[in-house]
C-alpha cells in the first residue's frame, strides 16, 4: 500500500508484550491497559516506554493513535515542553520551512505504514475508517507532542523530525541511554486491573434488588399521593 520502509526501534521479539510488561504499563498509567498488542519502545532496563495499540479495538472501534507514551518521567517531561509553548513554535516553523514540512509529511506516512504493519501483525487487518488519518496533528500541525515523541521512540531516530526535536528537548530529564524507572511509578500496591471493575459491577448487581425495592416504594407513594389528590378534588 505504501512505499515507506517500515522502521521500528524494537525487533519482533522485543515488541512482544509479556504479562509483566502489561502489568508495568497498567502501573505506569495507573489504570488497566486494554488492546495493547505490542511494546513500541523500551528503556535500557527492558521496561516499556511506549504501548502499541491495535488500529481497531476489541470493541470494534477504529483507533488511530497507535503509539502511547507510558513512562511517567517522559510524559511529564514532554508536558513541560508543551506548557512552555514548543508546539506553537513548531507550528510556525512548519508554515515557513518547506523542508521541515516535507519531512513531517513523510513522518505521517511512516506512521501510517507502521500502523498498517501492526494491524496485519495483530490480526486487525485494514481499518478503512481511519485510512490516511494519523495522530498528533500530523501531517500539517502539531497538536500533541506526546504522540510525536511516542512515534520517535517506536520508529527510532530520523523518522519524525519534530518528535526527535522534542526528545532532544527533554534531555535534561530523560535520555534513552539511561534508566529512569526507579521510583517513577507505584510498584507496591496491586496492579490496576480489570478484575477490580468486574468486582465493582458485581457489587452494583448485588445492590440491584435494593434499588428496585426503593423504586417500587417511590412509585407506590406517588400513586397514593395522586389518589389522595384525586379525593381532594
Ligand atoms: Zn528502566
Amino acid at each position: 500500500m505504501t512505499e515507506q520502509p517500515i522502521r521500528e526501534a524494537l525487533d519482533a521479539a522485543g515488541r512482544v508484550p509479556s504479562e509483566q510488561d502489561l502489568d508495568t504499563l497498567s502501573r505506569q498509567l495507573n489504570r488497566p491497559v486494554r488492546d495493547v498488542v505490542e511494546i513500541g519502545a523500551r528503556c535500557v532496563c527492558g521496561n516499556p516506554l511506549v504501548a502499541t495499540t491495535a488500529p481497531r479495538l476489541s470493541s470494534g472501534i477504529p483507533f488511530p493513535t497507535t503509539y502511547y507514551l507510558t513512562h511517567p518521567v517522559i510524559t511529564s517531561a514532554v508536558s513541560r515542553l508543551e506548557a512552555a509553548g514548543l508546539m506553537n513554535e513548531m507550528n510556525e516553523r512548519l508554515g515557513e520551512d518547506s523542508a521541515l514540512a516535507a519531512a513531517y509529511t513523510a513522518a505521517h506516512e511512516a506512521y501510517l505504514a507502521n500502523r498498517d504493519a501492526i494491524g496485519e501483525r495483530s490480526g486487525t487487518g485494514a481499518v478503512p475508517e481511519i485510512a490516511g488519518v494519523s495522530a498528533g496533528g500530523m501531517p500539517t500541525r502539531v497538536k500533541c507532542l506526546h504522540v510525536l515523541v511516542g512515534h520517535s521512540l517506536a520508529a527510532g531516530e530520523g523518522v519524525n523530525p519534530l518528535g526527535d526535536e522534542a526528545l532532544a528537548g527533554i534531555a535534561q530529564w530523560w535520555t534513552k541511554d539511561k534508566c529512569y524507572c526507579v521510583g517513577a511509578w507505584d510498584t507496591d500496591s496491586a496492579v490496576p486491573s480489570q478484575d477490580r471493575s468486574r468486582h465493582v459491577k458485581t457489587q452494583e448487581k448485588a445492590e440491584d434488588p435494593e434499588v428496585k425495592r426503593a423504586a417500587r416504594a417511590a412509585k407506590r407513594a406517588a400513586r397514593e399521593a395522586a389518589q389522595q389528590a384525586g379525593e381532594q378534588d
